[in-house]
């Protein structure tokens, strides 16, 4: 069975401007990392070429009105109907070739679903996709168009049984508010809570509403929280979850924002526990479609990446450059380090406060979601 790479260099090469965090150029660090650790030279791996989305494909998920918005701000056309949209902001800039970023993204995941579709694939990764924030009718938290939402929706349709798992540091806002009353698509995010914290929703008592009761399933992380206490949680939650639910395709969104040393959120996890919810996810389907999504600590994502690639394939990084420099690092890890961290244990208070709200999650998590799956 085939691994594919959903990767274009031209893609990576996108920016939101020099200043703006989100770096589409983590996938060309991350592609660099694949070759010196060589994790991308067996026969069952292949390396494609995104083919952007036709646009009919977008109102899968997206209002009509919202797509011909992006595509005139994308032209250069100011409209007022742009700031409903929140299209021209500090976190949504508009950027030359915006439109068509969005249709080679939206278009790299969608050819990675249809990809599962068959039976010679088994696990799907586009680095540039994972836009989990993107509402029908307007972009928010640097993304424009919902890959995810778009995917999944075109599984259903095929009727794919879908889980979607996102362990990016935010909510996974876009996702859950696109299958909210459906028992079709099993929702799971993990992230940092909302209180304070950007997009302020994805707290415990969103389950779903009417058919979709208990199956959109929401662990928000107290700020600080670290490996010890999320192993504990995605544990005790997602595995029993997913046995039930039994997925055709599982959709991850694999951020790595929820890493310690990340700029924008708080959270202190490492590789180790990263790794470990991969292995983990790899169980659920026989299926996988891996998205990028988050990460701001550019070289420490591409280094999660690799980790989650290598994990998804099955195969161990060997670094080809060892021992042949007189040890010494260069290529893009010269600034992240190695590909993993070494253990990080919070201690005192600030840990059992933080165990304390995951205790508290897992609880009414089991109390109200589990009866709802016969567990
Ligand atoms: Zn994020």
């Amino acid at each position: 069975m085939l691994d594919v790479l959903i990767y274009s260099h031209d893609l990576a090469m996108t920016e939101y401007g020099a200043a703006h965090p989100f770096k589409p150029a983590r996938a060309k660090f991350f592609v660099e990392l694949l070759n010196r650790f060589h994790l991308i030279f067996e026969d069952n791996q292949k390396i494609v070429e995104p083919v952007p989305i036709s646009e009919e494909l977008l109102y899968l998920f997206h209002a009509r009105e919202y797509i011909e918005v992006l595509k005139k701000a994308s032209a250069g056309e100011f409209s007022m109907e742009m700031l409903w949209a929140e299209i021209g902001t500090g976190d949504n800039p508009i950027f030359k070739g915006m439109f068509e970023f969005v249709l080679d993204v939206a278009g790299a995941t969608y050819q990675g679903a249809q990809m599962l579709l068959g039976d010679e694939v088994r696990m799907a990764f586009n680095p540039v996709g994972g836009l989990h924030h993107a509402g029908r009718d307007h972009a928010s938290g640097f993304c424009y168009v919902n890959d995810i939402a778009i995917a999944i929706a075109d599984l259903r349709q095929k009727g794919k049984r879908v889980a979607y798992l996102d362990i990016d540091a935010h909510h996974g806002n876009g996702v859950q508010d696109a299958f909210y009353d459906s028992d079709k698509v099993l929702t799971i995010s993990l992230h940092e809570s909302g209180e304070g914290f950007y997009p302020g929703t994805g707290f415990e008592k969103e389950i779903g509403d009417d058919e979709g009761r208990g199956y959109n399933v929401n662990i928000p992380f107290r700020a600080g929280t670290d490996d010890e206490v999320y192993l504990f949680a995605f544990e005790a939650v997602v595995p029993p979850l997913m046995e039930r639910f039994k997925p055709d395709i599982l959709v991850a969104q694999i951020g790595g924002d929820g890493h310690k040393d990340d700029p924008l959120a708080d959270l202190n996890l490492t590789s180790n526990s990263y790794k470990r919810v991969i292995q983990t996810m790899k169980q659920f389907s026989p299926k996988v479609l891996a998205l990028g999504g988050g990460g701001y600590n550019v070289f420490k994502t591409a280094s999660l990446w690799t980790i989650a690639w290598a994990t998804l394939c099955g195969i161990e990084p060997v670094d080809q450059y060892v021992g042949r420099v007189g040890g010494m690092m260069f290529g893009p890890e010269t600034e992240a380090g190695h590909l993993d961290d070494a253990p990080f244990v919070l201690e005192g208070a600030e840990k059992e406060a933080c165990f304390e709200q995951a205790r508290r999650v897992v609880a009414y998590l089991q109390k109200t979601v589990f009866p709802i799956h016969g567990l």
